[in-house]
């Protein structure tokens, strides 16, 4: 049930660089990062039966078994066998890796491991696509995009005319921003303590921006004085715990929701007053932003081909896989929204 795959592009998302810092978890080195990406189907093992070489596809860090409950429910993306697994290095199928140098055994990450001009994948974490669509674009569908997209149209789901706030304009809050204009929110608010970002997120459909650090109290008051109680829904995309609580204690009693992207440190705490809760205010959270890999993203894809959903605007970078480092640099720094990067070159 393998497949190896030739990446011609890979992007760069925030979680290659929360585990390439290893904060708070057990690293396991060496191995190779890279999860959002696009190529091409070089080879197929035994078992492989919807896939064949030169198949164009978008790897995914979560996979779909087609088989398990999570794969038969409507509302789960959340697969048994190939759910994200932060912790396995290996593949499924003998428990070894299928990188190694001077016979040492090189890790997978999250089982995609895209860094690196060839991979071998579970061939239930391998979304085909479009051949026409333009890998060097779609390729930040893999990850960061279509969880934020999916984070507010399958999660969120705002109402035509809704006030929404996203936390984090990164291209994963970005995405959901996009996600709020595409389902009619008539306000989106934005939050985030890099100023830079805000002129970036007007081409996102931002309204408004908030950065929690021109104010002396706590941004979910600011919100809360900006809408009259509360927003109608809020999307978490930061990673930072007190992020995480002001999304969630920002939304309107009675009926707003908040979602949660973001990865948390390991010892992060979620801490809020019950009476929040009482008080009918939602929390969810969404991994992949509910999208099936397999079943889902080909048509998120279509979005892209038919001009629903612009990609352009993601990819403020690109470089060559010799310059890889830029891409770490530029995300570090706050510069960058995507760098694609190349790997033939
Ligand atoms: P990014 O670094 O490009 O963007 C994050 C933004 O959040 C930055 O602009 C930063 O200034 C801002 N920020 C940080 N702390 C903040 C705070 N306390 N208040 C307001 N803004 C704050 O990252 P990205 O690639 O857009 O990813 C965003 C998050 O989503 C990361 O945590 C990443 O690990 C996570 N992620 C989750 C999934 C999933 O399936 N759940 C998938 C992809 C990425
Ligand atoms: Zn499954």
């Amino acid at each position: 049930m393998e497949v190896r795959l030739k990446i011609l592009f890979t992007s760069l998302c925030h979680t290659d660089v929360y585990f390439w810092e290893a904060k708070g978890q057990t690293p396991l080195f060496p191995r190779i990062f890279g999860h959002e990406a696009g190529g091409i189907v070089e080879s197929v093992g035994e078992g492989v039966t919807d896939l064949e070489p030169g198949d164009h596809v978008l790897p995914v860090f979560t996979g779909e078994c087609k088989e398990c409950r999570h794969c038969k429910s409507e509302e789960s993306n959340m697969c048994d066998l190939l759910r994200i697994n932060t912790d396995r290095g290996v593949m499924l199928n003998d428990g070894k890796s299928r990188f190694s140098i001077n016979g040492q055994p090189i890790y997978h990450f999250v089982g995609t491991s895209t860094f690196s001009e060839y991979t071998v994948v579970h061939v239930g974490c391998v979304a085909k696509i479009n051949p026409a669509a333009p890998l060097d674009k779609v390729c930040v569908l893999s990850c960061g995009i279509s969880t934020g997209l999916g984070a507010t149209l399958n999660v969120a789901k705002p109402g035509k005319g809704s006030t929404v706030a996203i936390f984090g304009l990164g291209a994963v809050g970005l995405a959901a921003a996009e996600g709020a204009r595409m389902a009619g929110a008539s306000r989106i608010i934005g939050v985030d303590l890099n100023s830079k970002r805000f002129n970036e997120a007007k081409k996102f459909g931002v309204t408004e921006f908030v950065n929690p650090k021109d104010h002396g109290k706590p941004v979910q008051e600011v919100i809360a004085e900006m809408t009259g109680g509360g927003v109608d829904r809020s999307v978490e995309c930061t990673g930072n715990i007190n992020a995480m609580i002001s999304a969630y204690e920002c939304v309107h009693d009675g009926w707003g929701v908040a979602v949660l992207v973001g990865v948390p440190n390991k010892d992060d705490a979620f801490k809020t007053h019950p009476m929040n809760v009482l008080n009918e205010k939602t929390l969810k959270g969404t991994f992949f932003g509910n999208y099936k890999p397999r079943s889902d993203l080909p048509l998120v894809v279509e979005k892209y081909m038919n001009k629903e959903l612009q990609l352009e605007k993601f990819i403020t970078h690109e470089v060559p896989f010799s310059e890889i480092n830029k891409a770490f640099d530029y995300m570090l720094r706050g510069d960058s929204l995507r760098c694609v990067i190349r790997m033939d070159a």
